[in-house]
């Protein structure tokens, strides 16, 4: 429906302004080292997918992050376009993989050492996550709202107040379920 709506140029600044704390973490570490593992491949990919980047360019966006760090282009289509077509459904049982609720990526497949998938408002050390959030200019009463309302384990109420408060907004007006929506309804706000 929204695919080729964005291009690849588009996609740091948007990670900054419209990405929620999940996807943003993915994208900066991606950028950072060059490489994501598994976990993070599929939550991000699936994301990028929702927004609209279609077949062609993520290829292109995952292969130009990969051959700046350890991994070259025979390696890249080798071992990881499979896994991008595949999300796409053009391989294995093609099915049309949808990206993933909050639920899901709160409640499975948990983080380990060395992963950036997840939610950081659920995985994340509460001392990392205020540091993440001091780093993203947040402010100081916000971050006490956002860690009081995940030390209540309201893991999603946390990310909508995230939201408001990066939007400069009261009150959000949705009940946050999927980090998708997230994008909408932030382009929604920025009038993108
Ligand atoms: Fe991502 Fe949902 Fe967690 Fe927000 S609550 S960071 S959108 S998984």
């Amino acid at each position: 429906k929204n695919v080729g709506k964005i291009s690849l140029e588009q996609i740091d600044s948007l990670s900054g302004k419209s990405f929620p704390l999940c996807m943003r973490q993915l994208h900066q570490s991606l950028r950072e080292n060059h490489h994501l593992r598994h976990g993070g491949r599929m939550q991000y990919g699936l994301f990028l997918k929702g927004i609209g980047l279609s077949l062609e360019q993520a290829l292109q966006f995952w292969r130009s992050e990969f051959i700046r760090g350890k991994v070259d282009a025979d390696k890249f289509d080798k071992a990881y376009a499979y896994g991008i077509r595949h999300m796409f459904g053009k391989e294995g049982k093609r099915a049309d993989y949808t990206p993933y609720s909050c639920m899901k990526v709160i409640l499975s497949n948990a983080p380990s050492q060395g992963d950036h998938h997840g939610c950081p408002f659920r995985h994340s050390d509460p001392e990392l996550l205020k540091q993440k959030l001091q780093f993203y200019k947040v402010s100081p009463s916000g971050i006490s709202q956002i860690l009081e309302l995940v030390k209540g384990m309201h893991y999603q109420l946390a990310c909508q107040k995230y939201f408001e408060l990066t939007h400069n907004i009261e009150d959000a007006n949705f009940s946050l379920n999927h980090p998708n929506q997230y994008f909408i309804e932030s382009q929604r706000v920025l009038g993108g």
